[in-house]
C-alpha cells in the first residue's frame, strides 16, 4: 500500500495533486491560505461594512432595469443559502436554474422551497438531454479528470446568456473562502470551449445544437470589458458556517442532503466513484481542508470523517448501473474506461496556447469576471 505524505495542519495529503510540502511538513495549500486570508475573507465587522458597500454598489449598477442583479440555483446549500441573504438585504435577483439532466428530486423539491420564501422570479433553462448525453458520454469515454466540465460550462453560458438579455451587470457567486479556499488545480477550466469541443469531437456523435457556450474572447474580453458583467462574492463577507446555512435553510422548508452536492446525481457519482477509483483522489479532503483552516472543524474531526468510505459498497452497484444506462455506455466500457491510466484534458487542444499568447495582457486577463 502506497503511504502519503499528510499535512499537518490540514488534511490535504501528497496524493492531491498539485500539493507539496515545506521542511515543516505544512502543504501549499495552507500557505496559500494564509496568503488569501487577508485580501479575500472578512468574516467580521470589516466583512459587514464592505457587504454594505457590496449590496450599494449592485443596486446602483442595476439601476434602470428589471433585476439588479443575477445568480444561479442549484437546490445546493450555498446557492440556497445565498438567495436567503439576498432576500435580506432587499436585493432583486433573477435566478435561473440549468436543468443539465442530473437534479435530485429533492433538488427540485429545496429549489421550490427557496423560491417560495423569497418571490424571487425564476427562469429554468432545460437543456435537450439527447444532446447532453452525447456530450456527457464523450466526457466519460474521454476519461479527464473534470467530467463535470459539460454541467459547469453550460451553467456559466446560460448565465451570461441571461445577464446580458436583461441588461444585468452583477453575477453573484455563492463561491465562498470559508468553505473552499483549498482550490483543485487538477480540474481543467470548465470554461475551456475549444477542449470541452475537441473532446466532443473525438467522442461525440450529435451536433452540440442548442448547447450554449462561451468563447475565450467572450470570457476574457467582451463580457467584462464590453458588457462590464461583474462578479461578487458576498458570503466571503460574513460569517459562513455550513451547519448554520442549513439550519436557516430548514426554517423555510429547504431539506437536507446526505452529503454535498447531493443535489446532482452526476456530480456525487463522479465525487464519490470515479475520482477516486480512477484518479485515487479523494475530493473530501480539499473540502474537509478548507473547514479545518476555516475553523469550523478541528483537523482530528475531519480526519476521522476520511476514515469513513468514499462510498457505500451496497448502493455504489445501482449508482454505476444507473450512470452506464443514462449515458448509454455499457457495463463493459465503463470499468475499462475506470481501469486505464488516468487521462488528461492536454491530450485534447485547448485555449492554454491563447492564454499563453495573452500573457502581456494581463492587466485585462485580471479584470475578468471570474478574476
Ligand atoms: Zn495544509
Amino acid at each position: 500500500m502506497v503511504s502519503y505524505q499528510i499535512c499537518r495542519r490540514c488534511v490535504m495529503d501528497s496524493s492531491m495533486p498539485g500539493t507539496i510540502f515545506d521542511d515543516e511538513g505544512i502543504c501549499s495549500n495552507c500557505h496559500t491560505f494564509d496568503e488569501q486570508a487577508p485580501v479575500t475573507w472578512f468574516p467580521n465587522a470589516e466583512g459587514g461594512r464592505r457587504l454594505a458597500q457590496m449590496v450599494e454598489t449592485i443596486k446602483t449598477r442595476g439601476k434602470g432595469h428589471e433585476y439588479d442583479c443575477i445568480f444561479g440555483l442549484s437546490g445546493g446549500v450555498d446557492s440556497s443559502y445565498l438567495a436567503l441573504k439576498l432576500k435580506e438585504w432587499a436585493l432583486n435577483p433573477l435566478v435561473v436554474h440549468v436543468d443539465a439532466g442530473w437534479n435530485t428530486e429533492l433538488a427540485v423539491q429545496n429549489i421550490q422551497a427557496v423560491l417560495d420564501y423569497t418571490g424571487f422570479d425564476l427562469c429554468t433553462e432545460v437543456v435537450d438531454w439527447k444532446m447532453m448525453k452525447d456530450l456527457q458520454a464523450a466526457y466519460f469515454r474521454s476519461g479527464v479528470t473534470n467530467q463535470d466540465v459539460p454541467q459547469d460550462h453550460v451553467f456559466m453560458a446560460t448565465l451570461f446568456h441571461y445577464a446580458k438579455k436583461f441588461g444585468i451587470k452583477s453575477i453573484i457567486s455563492g463561491h465562498n473562502f470559508a468553505t473552499e479556499s483549498v482550490p483543485i488545480p487538477w480540474q481543467h477550466n470548465a470554461m475551456d470551449r475549444i477542449n470541452l469541443r475537441a473532446i466532443h469531437r473525438a467522442y461525440g456523435h450529435r451536433p452540440l445544437k442548442g448547447y450554449r457556450t462561451v468563447s475565450f474572447l467572450d470570457f476574457y474580453l467582451l463580457i467584462p470589458l464590453l458588457h462590464r458583467i461583474k462578479f461578487y462574492r458576498p458570503l466571503n463577507l460574513i460569517p459562513y458556517n455550513k451547519d448554520e446555512a442549513i439550519a436557516a435553510l430548514e426554517t423555510v422548508g429547504w431539506k437536507r442532503y446526505a452529503r454535498k452536492h447531493g443535489e446532482s446525481e452526476f456530480t456525487k457519482f463522479f465525487q464519490d466513484y470515479y475520482l477516486p477509483v480512477k484518479f485515487g483522489i479523494d475530493k473530501r479532503r480539499t473540502h474537509l481542508s478548507s473547514i479545518v483552516l476555516s475553523g469550523a472543524i478541528t483537523r482530528d474531526q475531519a480526519l476521522a470523517q476520511l476514515q469513513q468510505p468514499n462510498y457505500d459498497e451496497d448502493s455504489v452497484h445501482r449508482d454505476i448501473e444507473y450512470f452506464c444506462k443514462k449515458i448509454g455506455v455499457d457495463q463493459a466500457e465503463f470499468e475499462d474506461v475506470v481501469a486505464r491510466k488516468p487521462d488528461v484534458h492536454l491530450d485534447y487542444p485547448s485555449w492554454n496556447p491563447l492564454l499563453a499568447s495573452l500573457r502581456w495582457m494581463k492587466r485585462l486577463i485580471r479584470v475578468s469576471p471570474m478574476g
